[in-house]
Parts: C-alpha cells; structure tokens; sequence
C-alpha cells in the first residue's frame, strides 16, 4: 500500500459537512486539510446543460451507483436481508457537494423539545405509556446552546422565510410553534402560487397557523457572510435531483466550494472510495481510500473526520473495528444503535384548473405545525408526537406529473379512455405532505451485512428496520388532518399514503436516515461526544446525520449543517490548541 506525506487533517467524504468542515478549519487555521471524495467532481457550470427529467429524475444520474455500492434491508434479526438493487425509499448522493446538489433545500429548525426528547416524554407521559422498545435519548445539547449555529448556518445558504418567534416574542405570519429565533431570517419568503394560496386560505379558516416553508433557494441575490453572491430564484422547476444552474439554490459546491478553490491548505480529491480509518492504541492515523486507477492508498493526519453520511459513518467504523457493535438483544454496543427515517404521507388531490405545476422551487410553498410534536398528542389513537404538514410548488416534470386522475375517473390505467382523463386532470393535481418525526426503536439498527459485498469486496451495511403502531397512527392522523385541508382547498381528493404495515424500500420517502453513530451526554450510550469528537479517539470526528439520536419532524440538513459549525468550533479553538478529550 502507498503510504502519502502526512497532512493535518484528512476527511472522508466531499458533501455538505465534509466540505463545511474543511472550510471552516482552511479560513481559520493554517492547517493542511485532505477531503477524499468518491463520486466525480462538480461544479456550478456542470448544471447549465442539465434539464433533463429522465437522466436526473427518474434514472439519477447524481445518486450513488448502486451496482457498485448498496445497502441491504430486512425487518427483523429473526429475518434474512435482500440487497437493494434499485433506487426506492431513499437516494444517497455521490460526487463533489454530495446530496447536497441535488437536495430539495428545505430547511426547518427543530423544535426545542426534540433536543431533549428522552426527558420531555418521560416527564410529560411517564415511562410506562411510551412505545414498546422506544430507545429515544435526549442530544447532549440544547436548542438554545445551538441557536447561534442555526443562524450560521441560515445565513451562510441565505434561507428565506418568516420568523414566528423573534426573541419569544410571537410574530404574525410565522410560524408559532418555533423556537426562539435571535433574528429574522436572511432572505424573504418566496413568491405565493396558486396552490400553496389556497392552501394558506383553507388552513386559516380552519384556525391553524400556515407559515412560508423556510428553503435555502435564495429568494432574491444574496451575499453571505463569507462573501459568496448567489442569483435569486428563477422558479425554474428543476430543483430536488437537480443542480441549480444559476446557484440560486445553496449547494456546497457554489455556497463552499468557491471559498477552497484557490486555499493552498485545501486538496480536494475526488474517486477516492475510503475503506478504513486506521488507527492505534486509541487514536486515528489514517485513512486507507482506493484511488481512481485502483491502487490502495493511506493518507496519514492528526485529526480524521468522518462525513460520508449516515449510511457510510456507521459502516465505515465497523469496518475499521472501532468501537463495540450494537447489540438489541443485550442492548450493548453503541455503533448502530437508533437507526431513524422519517415517517412520511401524503394526500393527493387534484382541482380544476391548471397549476402551472412545472414551475416552483424546491420548498417553495406553505407549511404548518399545529399537528407537530406534542401538538398532535391523542392518547386513543395510541399517537404520542405528529409531524410538519405542507403543499409545495416544488416543480415537476411532464414524466411525473403526466398520467395522474382522480378515483373512478377512467376504469383503465392505458387506452383511449384513460389518455382522455390523463389529459383533463393534467396539472390539476397537487398533495398535501407529511413528515414526522421517527421514533427510534431498539429493534432498528445498522450493522455490517454477513453475506453482501461491494465492488471492493467490503461487506455492506445492514439495515433492520420497520415500523411500528406509531408510526402507523402518525400517517392514520396525517392523512386524516390532510384530507380535510385538501378539501377545503375544494380539491376533489385523490390517492393516500401512509408509511403502511411493514417498511417498504421500494418507493420513496425521503434521504432523511439517521443514527448509527449517535451523539449524548454519556459514552455508555452514544458514539460521539456533544461536540461530535469520538469518545474514546478524540481526534476523530464524525459529522452528518448519523450523530442524530432520533429523527426530528421536518427535514435534517439544517440542523446537521448547524452541529458542523458547532463541531468546527470545538475542533479548532479547543482541540488544536489543546488536543485530548473535550469531555
Ligand atoms: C433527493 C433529495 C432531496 C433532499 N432534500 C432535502 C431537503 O429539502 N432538506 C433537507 O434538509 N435535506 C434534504 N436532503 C438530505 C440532504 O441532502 C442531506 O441531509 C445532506 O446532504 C447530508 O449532508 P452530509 O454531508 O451528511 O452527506 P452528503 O451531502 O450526502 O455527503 C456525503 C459525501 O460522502 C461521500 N462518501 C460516502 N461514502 C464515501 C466513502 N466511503 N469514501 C469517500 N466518500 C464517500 C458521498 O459520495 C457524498 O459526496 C435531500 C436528499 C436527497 C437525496
Ligand atoms: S427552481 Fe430556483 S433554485 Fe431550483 S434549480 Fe431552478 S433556479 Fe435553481
């Protein structure tokens, strides 16, 4: 194997908390950083050619090679696993900036409570009406602790929205159920569509509190703090699974990769697959990649950090043997442990007229909580926390969005009869969206497949995993409260989804996994410290949502991008000056 010079910091995975990490410690310090990517390169101009639904959308030209690398699922332990061979319930990204490129934007805080969700449940219900097997664990740190990050974080993507809690202090338009927010947001909400305007309308008349769903597609030119200029939104359409060719929506490679380009301190090299993090008596030396012609390569440094998503940070620390398995059935081990997704639904509807469907922006559209967290509590419908509800104009293409009609429209799915009912309800159709926050279990967890390999020959990640009542009472609930808003809106309603009795992998709910190397206040029971630095290896760091110790309602990145910077703080202004365990 080649062994390279050694350089400060070396980092697996070139996406949002990769690349946010190493420009954070480039600006900052004079340290040497390495980010090893295995997908292509990109750029902002790669995207000016790229309106295609079929390659982006439907056959994903941007998301992982799954014949190169998949994952296998099953149920239960008592259950065998099948690899996954086609894309369904979820779509990881590859290549420079990740699924950061081709991410739909959308970008809520979490509410307070989840950040202490262990204590408020049991306080709030008592231990004994919790769900059987519920393994939730309060984060280590606190809303408040992380505000400022969010902040950061909100104005270096330059999110456009409506404060609801400015300081406490509630504020009309916005939305209630917030946490308290030190300031307005960076940009103003987006342009209103005809649907999302009826959306809004119908949730008022019915008392509850619609607020624009915050995204960080710039609503206008922006220049963030780092200095970077983005064009606003031109609602072109092409959004989730797409590159912005303009960069008006924030991705790493035009809000990060502008401010590496040229640092001296800063390599980046992409079709490098990391296979191990090689360590000694407690501490990382390296990481051992294949490079793009195939040799075995090892990148020595003093600090390691870990952002290959979810999925590769928990496999890549089983395969480097550190830390203990998790175990469910002796509920020792922490590596695995608290694998989340996020409990999605959805109500279709359709109207009468046309939507201009094909035109929006990723979360361009209207949301409400007054059916999330604790809001949504009905102890007979055994429901103990809900989720965010939302329509969006996201943009959709003439494969997707063509062939949809309402129940008893046409008795065909082909022929004459049903292109005419295709045609009538062509663009006339929208949904009402649902997401929850996912409990997690002590059933559901990663670990390493005994059988499946990828293309290295390196076994895959396992995943056990399925749903459970709540889960099933979260969409019961969500697409009874949908229903009612779609009807409102006098949509005629159309198709239902809940997440549905076992855990499909076959259509898609969201790129939202978390757990697997989770963070607290304990090394007993979590990987990582509050400061995502590894508990027993201190100069390894681990980023991304694997960290979470249960999914949040509402979209992750936000938040995963809000611990980096609070990641990146500790890291050079504790650890560099002073190396060794923070806590
Ligand atoms: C279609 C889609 C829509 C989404 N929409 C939203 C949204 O609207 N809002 C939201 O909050 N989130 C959204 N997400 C999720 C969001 O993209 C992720 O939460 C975010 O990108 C996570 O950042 P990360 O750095 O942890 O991982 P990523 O951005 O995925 O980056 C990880 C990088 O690591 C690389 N990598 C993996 N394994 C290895 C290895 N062994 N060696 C070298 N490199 C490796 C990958 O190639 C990748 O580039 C969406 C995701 C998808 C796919
Ligand atoms: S809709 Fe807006 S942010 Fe999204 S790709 Fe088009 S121009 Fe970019």
């Amino acid at each position: 194997m080649k062994r390279l010079k050694p350089v400060d910091v070396v980092i697996a995975g070139g996406g949002w908390t990769g690349l946010l990490m190493a420009k954070e410690i480039t600006s900052r310090t004079s340290l040497s950083v390495v980010v090893l990517e295995r997908g292509p390169a990109r750029k902002t101009s790669d995207y000016s050619t790229g309106m295609d639904e079929l390659d982006y959308a439907i056959r994903l030209r941007m998301m992982q090679n799954l014949s190169d690398e998949t994952l296998t699922h099953r149920h239960s332990s008592r259950a065998s696993a099948v690899p996954v061979r086609q894309y369904g319930s979820f779509q990881p990204g590859t290549g420079t900036g990740g699924a950061g490129e081709h991410w739909g934007a959308l970008s809520f805080r979490f509410a307070p409570d989840v950040f202490e969700l262990a204590t408020h449940l049991r306080e709030k219900h008592g231990e004994s009406k919790l769900p059987t097997g519920i393994a939730v664990q309060d984060w280590g740190v606190t809303y408040d602790a992380l505000e400022q990050n969010y902040w950061r974080a909100e104005q270096m993507m330059g999110v456009c929205g409506k404060a609801g809690n400015l300081k406490g202090v509630k504020v009309e338009g916005g939305n209630p159920f917030e946490g308290p927010r030190s300031q307005e947001y960076p940009l103003p909400p987006h342009k209103t569509t005809y649907v999302t305007s009826l959306f809004r309308q119908a949730c008022i008349e019915m008392g509850h509190h619609p607020f624009p769903v915050p995204t960080a597609t710039a609503s206008q030119t922006y220049r963030n703090p780092d200095g970077v200029t983005r064009s606003g939104c031109l609602y072109c359409g092409y959004c989730v699974r797409f590159g912005c060719m303009i960069g008006a929506k924030s991705q790493p490679t035009n809000t990060l990769l502008p401010l590496l380009a040229n640092k001296k301190n800063f390599t980046l090299r992409n079709g490098c697959q990391v296979k191990r993090v090689i360590h000694r008596d407690g501490k990382a030396e390296a990481l051992q990649y294949i490079d793009p012609s195939g040799e075995e390569i090892e990148q020595p440094a003093n600090i390691v950090v870990i952002g290959s998503w979810t999925l590769n940070n928990t496999r890549l620390l089983l395969m480097s043997k550190i830390g203990e398995q998790y175990d469910p059935n002796s509920g020792k081990g922490t590596v695995g442990k608290n694998l989340t997704h996020q409990v999605s639904a959805n109500v279709r509807f359709f109207l009468d007229k046309p939507l201009n469907n094909f035109m929006g922006s990723g979360g361009l559209g209207f949301g409400i909580d007054d059916y999330d967290g604790d809001n949504a509590f009905d102890p007979a419908a055994g429901l103990l926390r809900g989720g965010t509800m939302r329509v969006t104009s996201g943009g959709e293409g003439p494969l997707a969005g063509f062939g949809r009609t309402p129940p008893g429209e046409t008795q065909s799915d082909w022929g004459a009869e049903w292109k005419k009912a295709a045609l009538k309800w062509n663009d006339k159709s929208s949904s009402v969206a649902f997401e929850g926050g996912h409990f997690p279990y002590r059933q559901n967890y990663l670990d390493l497949d005994p059988v499946y390999h990828d293309k290295f020959g390196d076994p895959l990640i396992r995943l056990t995993l399925d749903w459970t009542d709540h889960e099933r009472a979260q969409t019961d609930m969500a697409i009874k409260a949908g229903s009612a808003i779609a009807r409102a809106m006098g949509g005629k309603l159309g198709e239902t989804r809940g997440v549905g009795a076992k855990y499909s992998v076959t259509f898609y709910q969201s790129t939202h996994i978390q757990g697997g190397t989770i963070m607290g206040a304990s090394p007993d029971r979590s990987v990582v410290n509050p400061w995502l630095q590894h508990w027993q290896m201190p100069n390894l760091w681990i980023t991304g949502g694997s960290t979470f110790p249960q999914s949040g309602s509402g979209n992750p990145t936000l938040t995963i991008i809000a611990m980096t910077y609070r990641a990146a703080d500790a890291l050079i202004d504790r650890y560099i000056k002073q190396p060794g365990k923070l806590l």
